[in-house]
């Protein structure tokens, strides 16, 4: 997702009382994901509100990391240890004396926990205290402990060197080869499902609407299969043979 679009519809998110408590925000860029949990913190904590940086109190604060109910973890580049991530439950498990204060921390980036970090951050996502959100940064999806990665709901950011960069399914696709579709069906049904639904979903946008218009109603029904179907393998090899039929 462009990162602009993302903050508009966690904002949103936000405002309707349906923000997720705990969310990682991937980037290859990781200044795009600070960037986005930067400007949701400020309009999380703006006293009136605002959708821009109004300037008011909580605003400065916010834009100074200087909000007391906001933690950042993490330096972007050492490890981050069981230690640190204990003063966050410890911090937040306090009762606040205002019941409805949101509480947000921000871990900078979530590839940086050591295992005992990972294992205590753990319990916090499983059962979070009231109006507590998780921010977790990422750069590398594919090294986030899977634990973790499965308590939290994953945006990613897309740059622009991802849009120049094709990924594994419209790789596949130009090879415009029955045997290589055929043959591959394997390779997808290994990768973690939320991650192929990403690959889909931006190989029907940047691709397969230009180039293999055939697919598109395949591919869409498969996307729709993998979000609701628990035996999603069956649904990419018949994704796969139909695709194939169709080339
Ligand atoms: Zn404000």
């Amino acid at each position: 997702m462009l990162k602009n679009n993302l903050i508009n519809e966690l904002k949103q998110l936000y405002k309707n009382n349906n923000l997720y408590s705990s969310i990682i925000l991937n980037s290859k860029n990781i200044q795009d994901a600070q960037e986005i949990s930067e400007e949701l913190i400020r309009y999380m904590f703006c006293e009136n509100g605002s959708d821009l940086d109004d300037r008011c109190v909580s605003c400065e604060r916010a834009k100074k990391k200087l909000l007391f109910d906001v933690i950042h973890l993490g330096d972007g580049t050492s490890e981050i240890s069981k230690e640190e991530v204990k003063q966050i439950m410890d911090k937040f498990s306090l009762t606040s004396i205002e019941k409805t204060a949101i509480k947000v921390y921000v871990i900078n980036v979530v590839e940086n926990l050591k295992i005992g970090a990972s294992n205590a951050l753990l319990k916090f996502l499983e059962e979070p205290p009231l109006n507590t959100y998780a921010l977790l940064l990422s750069k590398d999806r594919t090294n986030i402990i899977p634990t973790i990665k499965s308590r939290c709901k994953l945006f990613v950011i897309e740059t622009n060197a991802d849009d120049r960069e094709l990924n594994a399914l419209e790789k596949l696709l130009i090879t415009n080869s029955k045997e290589e579709y055929l043959l591959s069906a394997n390779n997808f049904k290994k990768i973690d499902k939320a991650s192929f639904i990403e690959i889909l979903e931006q190989a029907f946008n940047r691709t397969i609407i230009k180039k293999f218009p055939q697919f598109a109603e395949d591919t869409i029904i498969l996307i729709e299969d993998l979000k609701k179907l628990p035996n999603d393998k069956l649904a990419i090899d018949n994704y796969f043979i139909k695709i194939a039929e169709r080339l």
